[in-house]
């Protein structure tokens, strides 16, 4: 007779195939016999860049989406309350819209690659104390420091990254260790966005992000948090409509056509962006 010793005997699967099992389950009852396609386009590489070498700043083009859906206007004052490594920052400040922007992250870490990324790409007169403002700090709490103030805000949360975690077993959301936190996301997700949702002035607008395709994680979280401003802080604030983006980038990106509220780009091999959901929200009073 021997105890199994489960930690350190059984063969240890990989970060990466631990969350294809767990895709596999869950996308395929979700997304039913889009799944396959789906899943060999997450599976696929997206951009193969045969240098090495990166003259711009590389993102997935559906990054931009929820940047454009948030559609800042000259004078904006717009807070990315979850902003590090800063690809969006760079896209929200290249509108040349934007009054004042507060880029915020939790980790001192990835703040620093902002920090980097902003000196790398944003000229001089356009990231001064005036106009730029980086923080380090926990964005649920953002609605009790700064509430009704801004009038642009972006909350692009940390999900799953479910391309990330198919391919990279480094930082991997699915590794054992990290099952807990994994589970944890809904619930740090909808703090995020309620947070955002109150930092937001009445008549101002709010987009949630993420580049998970887990209904759990996107829909649920803007339902929920929708909930929770009205019953817990009398805040009102209404799902808009995104089908024109639909209508606009049919030739770019897949639309999932069956989202209750917001938009969502699905990996297509003919169309090898996203997954990148985006939901505005109009807060009302
Ligand atoms: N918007 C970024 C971009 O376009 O480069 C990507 C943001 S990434 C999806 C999510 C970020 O949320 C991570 O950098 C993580 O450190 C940050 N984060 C996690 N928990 C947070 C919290 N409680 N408050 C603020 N940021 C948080």
């Amino acid at each position: 007779k021997f105890k199994k010793k489960w930690a350190t005997t059984l063969p240890k699967l990989p970060s990466s195939s631990l969350a294809l099992q767990y895709f596999d389950i869950n996308y395929s009852m979700q997304f039913g016999e889009q799944w396959p396609s789906i899943r060999i386009s997450l599976l696929c590489e997206q951009k193969p860049d045969c240098f090495g070498l990166l003259e711009y700043y590389l993102m997935d083009a559906s990054s931009l989406l929820p940047v454009l859906a948030l559609d800042i206007q000259h004078g904006h004052s717009v807070l990315d309350l979850c902003a590090a490594p800063g690809g969006k920052t760079l896209a929200l400040l290249q509108t040349n819209n934007c009054r004042f922007l507060t880029a915020n992250d939790l980790s001192v870490s990835r703040c620093k690659r902002l920090q980097t990324v902003m000196r790398s790409y944003v000229p001089r007169d356009q990231r001064t104390d005036k106009n730029v403002q980086i923080t380090t700090r926990d964005g649920r709490l953002w609605g009790d420091v700064e509430n009704s103030t801004y009038d642009r805000v972006l909350v692009d949360v940390p999900c799953t990254t479910d391309r990330h975690s198919l391919l990279e077993e480094e930082n991997n959301i699915f590794h054992r260790m990290r099952t807990k936190q994994r589970q944890m996301l809904p619930l740090l997700q909808t703090e995020l966005l309620l947070a955002g949702i109150l930092s937001t002035k009445p008549g101002g607008e709010v987009v949630y992000s993420t580049c998970t395709l887990s209904q759990l994680q996107n829909e649920y979280v803007v339902e929920r948090a929708v909930e929770l401003a009205a019953s817990e802080h009398g805040v009102h604030v209404e799902p808009q409509d995104l089908s024109c983006f639909r209508k606009v980038f049919k030739d770019t990106f897949n639309f999932y056509q069956d989202c209750r509220v917001g938009e969502l780009v699905l990996p297509h091999l003919t169309a090898n962006f996203g997954p990148m959901f985006f939901c505005k929200l109009l807060r009302i009073r």
